[in-house]
């Protein structure tokens, strides 16, 4: 136990202006935590360069050249964040006991990763970290953040509220986690399933360093849906329970008619029946749009195309 390794995973997209420093900092970090000779005196960092178009590689390239703790994994091109970290697991767990992983700008607290690996010591195997505050994002993204997470709870899906992707895991959780064949994948909704012990640390989340966010909005809705589909098929169920209802209610405007007509009154309502007519017409298309999503991540998981392809390690 007191030589267990830890591996910091580091998905890195176009992050040429931040990674220099942020590489410097984790060092520093590791060493603080080698320095207590806890556990963890081996310790390394893997950067995922998830098919950066600017120079992310070259420096991955020179700091492994300059330190052999600094290790780089390069995808064939841009795979997006969650594969990112997902290689980065995959590669890390090989020779690890416990695995960070953190975004390249370092808006969350690296300070925090003592305090990560102190509760692994504690026996626990997911430590999450969590933010306990949220002024750094701006209003929108807060709010649409915030109504996002309130409508996964709604579908039944039970997430660490600000929580990211910000967390330590010891060397069994990966390996479990790594089961879950998935391609659509959404890691923060599913390693709340995995079981095990778990525990929180708080932080601060601090503005980006430098560079700017490579989760432009369209990313961000993309993410957002594939959390849907991805955790739960309640959209479908819910079609189901709109439909009944709105058979419901024509079963008794077909009641109401008859009604009317017995007692001899017309049933007015042209403008009613084009509304009912758009209305339904809606309903059903959205209904063939949702169904049709989840057809379609169908289709992709069945292809099972591999999640990426890794160009070259740097070991
Ligand atoms: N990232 C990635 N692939 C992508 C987009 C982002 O590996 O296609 C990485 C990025 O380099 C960073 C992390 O994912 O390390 C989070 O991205 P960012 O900080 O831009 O997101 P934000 O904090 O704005 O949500
Ligand atoms: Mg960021």
């Amino acid at each position: 136990m007191a030589t267990s390794k830890l591996t910091i995973v580091v998905p890195a997209y176009n992050e040429e202006e931040v990674l220099t420093s942020s590489v410097q900092k984790l060092l520093a970090v590791e060493d603080q935590i080698a320095a207590q000779a806890v556990l963890g005196q081996r310790a390394d960092i893997l950067i995922v360069d998830d098919g950066s178009k600017d120079h992310t590689w070259e420096i991955i390239e020179n700091l492994h050249a300059a330190n052999s703790r600094i290790r780089g994994l390069r995808f064939s091109r841009n795979f997006g964040h969650q594969s990112a970290l997902i290689a980065g697991m995959s590669e890390a767990v090989k020779t690890a006991d416990m695995i960070v992983t953190i975004d390249a700008d370092l808006q969350d607290d690296p300070d925090k990763i003592v305090d990560m690996v102190d509760a692994y010591a504690d026996g626990a195997d997911i430590v999450y970290g969590v933010r306990n505050n949220r002024e750094t994002d701006s209003w929108f993204k807060r709010t649409t953040a915030q109504g996002y997470y309130k409508v996964l709870k709604l579908l039944g899906v039970e997430l660490v509220p600000n929580h990211a992707d910000f967390r330590l895991m010891s060397k069994r959780a990966v390996e479990t986690f790594l089961q879950y064949p998935e391609r659509n994948i959404f890691i923060r909704g599913l390693i709340p399933k995995l079981g095990f012990k778990t525990a929180e640390v708080f932080y601060k989340r601090t503005p980006r360093m430098a560079g700017e966010s490579k989760y432009p909005l369209k990313k961000m809705l993309a993410f957002a849906w594939d959390g849907i589909t991805s955790l739960t098929i309640a959209p479908v169920r819910f079609i189901l329970i709109l439909g009944t209802l709105s058979c419901l209610l024509a079963v008794g405007m077909v009641v109401y008619a008859i009604v009317m007509t017995m007692l001899g009154l017309t049933v007015h309502g042209w403008s009613a029946l084009m509304v009912s007519l758009w209305f339904v017409g809606g309903i059903q298309m959205i209904s063939l749009g949702v169904i049709g999503e989840y057809i379609g991540k169908l289709t992709t998981e069945v292809k099972h195309r591999p999640r990426y392809t890794v160009q070259t390690i740097l070991d």
